[in-house]
């Protein structure tokens, strides 16, 4: 049996509250409301492309409590393969946020993904080899990410690594060893020290490290689109013009839309086309997963 998409990820479960106002240290304050929604990175990542109708699995860890048995229960109701998701021994990961206004302060306990090593990677090196696509983030250990990209080379499995959250000790032996190496461009000028305010100095910055060996570079851009940069090309899709509620998650929509589209057999600016559409639709929403419409719904 094929995938199409083989995420290996976090998944956190996002806990987050309306505050009036933040309380002092010490202090306990009432707030008006509360939810919460199935988040993390890789999960988001799973979630959008198996919305879009990718046969997907992930290998994940969830937590050995509550939060963990709704996690495992809703990768099934979304057709996620769980045959790769194991429960921990700890608590499943969770993003406790306070939204005050149009602020927000999160705090990020990344729990049982933390469980997500090399060696249970390894455990499930047969599923990585059936994979059209691997996806990765940095949610989890980069050794584990390094794991991931030694047995998709192995295999000759094209890899996609999305350097989310931003981290300085990245190994750019490994970066080279992806197909697709995707920032935003935050994430571009944290990594190449460069300046990224405009777009003449983001499309320097990709440059230098396709220069550097890094095959693709998609570096998405919010409001403004994505760029697809490699050693022949170099391509910018605008954004849609939408009615933007918020852009939670739009970035993961992106990967994983874009993990979809390459696989379902549309070449590269055909699948970074009807990703940026994807991504779009789900800034039209708020949250991250809640927010991902299905192929029929678009
Ligand atoms: P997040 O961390 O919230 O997931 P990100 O910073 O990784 O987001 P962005 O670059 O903000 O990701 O957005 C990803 C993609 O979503 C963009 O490349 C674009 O296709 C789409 N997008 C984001 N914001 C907008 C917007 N305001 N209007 C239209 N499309 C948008």
């Amino acid at each position: 049996m094929k995938y199409d998409v083989v995420v290996v990820g976090s998944n956190m479960m996002e806990l987050t509250t309306d505050v009036d106002r933040m309380p002092q240290l010490g202090e306990t304050v009432a707030a008006p409301s509360f939810h919460t929604a199935f988040g993390g990175k890789g999960a988001n990542q799973a979630y959008a492309a198996a919305q879009l109708g990718s046969k997907v699995a992930m290998i994940s860890v969830v937590g050995d409590d509550s939060f963990g048995r709704d996690y495992y229960e809703h990768f099934q109701q979304s057709g996620i393969d769980v045959s790769a998701v194991e429960v921990g021994h700890q608590a499943n990961g969770v993003a406790p946020c306070f939204i005050q206004g149009n602020l927000n302060s999160i705090i990020v306990v990344q729990g049982a993904n933390a469980e997500l090593t090399p060696a249970m990677v390894d455990q499930h090196r047969d599923l990585l080899a059936k994979a059209k696509l691997i996806v990765l983030q940095q949610e989890i250990s980069l050794a584990t990410d390094y794991r991931v990209i030694e047995i998709a080379n192995e295999f000759g499995v094209p890899a996609l690594l999305n350097p989310a959250p931003a981290n300085d000790e990245i190994n750019y032996d490994y970066v080279r060893r992806v197909q697709f190496y995707a920032p935003n461009e935050t994430e571009l000028g944290r990594l190449t020290h460069l300046p990224v305010a405009t777009l003449d100095e983001i499309k320097v910055a990709a440059h230098q490290l396709v220069a550097d060996g890094v095959q693709n570079m998609i570096v998405t851009l919010g409001a403004r689109g994505v760029l697809w940069v490699n050693a022949t090309t170099e391509l910018l899709i605008p954004a849609e013009t939408v009615s933007a509620v918020d852009s939670i998650g739009a970035g993961d929509a992106f990967v994983g839309a874009f993990a979809h589209y390459y696989t379902a057999g549309s070449d590269i600016p055909t699948s970074l086309q009807q990703a940026n559409h994807y991504a779009a639709l789900t800034v039209t929403k708020p949250g991250s997963q809640t927010s991902y419409p299905r192929a029929d719904e678009m």
